[in-house]
């Protein structure tokens, strides 16, 4: 089931008076429900804690409400580290997993007390060079031909990302010789999955590591990071993770291995991003242009730089006419924005009641990695972001793009001396 978008078609007309097309709206109440949800059903868990992964919507306003909500932040880059600190985030609420990391956002992470998660053998000496050896480290588990992947992510073989399973042993011991003292362990093995064993099997892969890690080396793992990778309906037809059975099946292999093998208490923590704002997004357009050729097209005043992921991964986005829900979609059309790539669609032969221009689309399940992975290719600029507060208002926590702001990176002075 998709989670409903919060306005009628008069309230959006009303709205569109002060915000034009297009934004993307996010929902607070329901992204608060959401979060307490997820806290409550993983409680047994020993330090719980969701950090939430910055690059799905690294908005400070969200950040501020999810902190509230007992998240921390998973970053990947220096600017969402930075971001995490002006949010009030800041040591061990979070967790720094990068890959291909450059030597100053080690030293970012470190200053500001991250938990770091390295994601490669070679960079316990490459971390050490830049900003010394933190107390606490955690190692990025690829397990490889162990477990299946899945469409976004991959198969984990074919992934760039983590150790393999002989160089994680190898890993906590040269960390140790160099003084660290306290261990974790993470793996991220899927993206978008909806199937709770997928999960499941996740978490027992890593319990079991723990043990061996403990028989082999004597080194005692305090906290496993299970990743993101929760998936979200995207289609109506699409049941939400059940994360009571995840949790259960989570616990009764946390008794047996953990807590079975002396130990416990292991902290248990996740990276989810998608799951946490996703389905509580959502991108509104108008309908521009109708065009007629060998197909039906409805060009929208949003592009793939407003939303990228039909294009990128072939990802179904489901869309509704303001107004016309009640209407038979019994109309073929590709709906596409302005860029000059024809991958530029949000849906492609999708059936939807007659368009006509000016009409108002709501493209759901937007609130994670939609606006986040806007670009400005052809002079597209990314649009404005609107929270709808728990009490009915609208703060606009990102304004948009301006002209100015896509061409702030040349200086058309030293043009006009420029000889060609
Ligand atoms: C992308 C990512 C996440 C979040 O993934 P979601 O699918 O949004 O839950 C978490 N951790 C790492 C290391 C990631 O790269």
């Amino acid at each position: 089931m998709l989670r409903q978008y919060p306005f009628t078609k008069e309230q959006t007309l009303e709205l569109l008076k002060k915000y034009p097309t297009p934004f993307h709206l996010y929902d607070e109440k329901q992204i608060r429900e959401n979060a307490k949800r997820l806290k409550q059903a993983f409680s047994w868990m020993p330090g719980f804690k969701n950090y939430f992964a910055v690059k799905a919507l690294p908005n400070p306003f969200i950040m501020k409400v999810l902190k509230a909500e007992g998240m921390g932040a998973d970053c990947s880059s220096l600017a969402e580290l930075m971001l995490a600190e002006k949010t009030g985030i800041i040591g061990e609420n979070i967790m720094f997993s990068s890959n291909n990391t450059p030597s100053e956002d080690f030293v970012a992470a470190r200053k500001l007390g991250a938990i770091i998660n390295l994601d490669d053998i070679s960079h316990i000496e490459f971390l050490e060079t830049a900003c010394g050896m933190p107390e606490i480290i955690s190692f990025r588990y690829n397990p490889g031909k162990l477990k299946e992947g899945n469409v976004i992510i991959g198969a984990p073989e074919e992934a760039k990302y983590g150790l393999t399973r002989e160089q994680i042993f190898e890993a906590y011991k040269i960390a140790r010789d160099k003084g660290v003292k306290r261990f974790g362990l993470h793996t991220m093995v899927a993206s978008n999955e909806l199937g709770e064993e997928y999960h499941i099997g996740t978490a027992r892969m890593l319990f079991e590591l723990v043990v061996e890690i403990h028989q082999k080396t004597g080194i005692r793992i305090e906290m496993i990071d299970l990743g993101g990778g929760y998936g979200i309906p995207y289609h109506p037809g699409d049941k939400e993770i059940d994360l009571e059975l995840v949790s259960r099946q989570i616990k009764r292999d946390y008794d047996q291995l953990i807590v079975g093998n002396g130990l416990a208490p292991l902290e248990i923590v996740m990276e989810n991003g998608r799951m946490i704002t996703g389905p509580f997004g959502w991108l509104v357009s108008k309908v521009r242009h109708i065009k007629n050729i060998y197909r039906r097209y409805a060009g929208l005043d949003a592009s793939m730089a407003n939303l990228m992921r039909p294009a990128l991964y072939g990802s179904y986005h489901h869309i509704s006419v303001l107004g016309k829900e009640k209407l038979p979609s019994n109309f073929k059309y590709d709906v596409t924005g302005p860029l000059c790539e024809n991958n530029d669609k949000f849906a492609v032969e999708r059936m939807l009641p007659e368009l006509e221009i000016g009409d108002v689309l709501v493209i759901h399940s937007t609130g994670a990695h939609g606006h986040a992975m806007g670009f400005n290719y052809n002079g597209q600029l990314r649009s404005a972001e609107l929270l709808l507060r728990e009490n009915g208002e609208i703060t606009e926590i990102r304004r948009a793009e301006t002209i100015a702001d896509y061409f702030a990176t040349l200086d058309f002075n030293e043009l006009e001396g420029f000889k060609a």
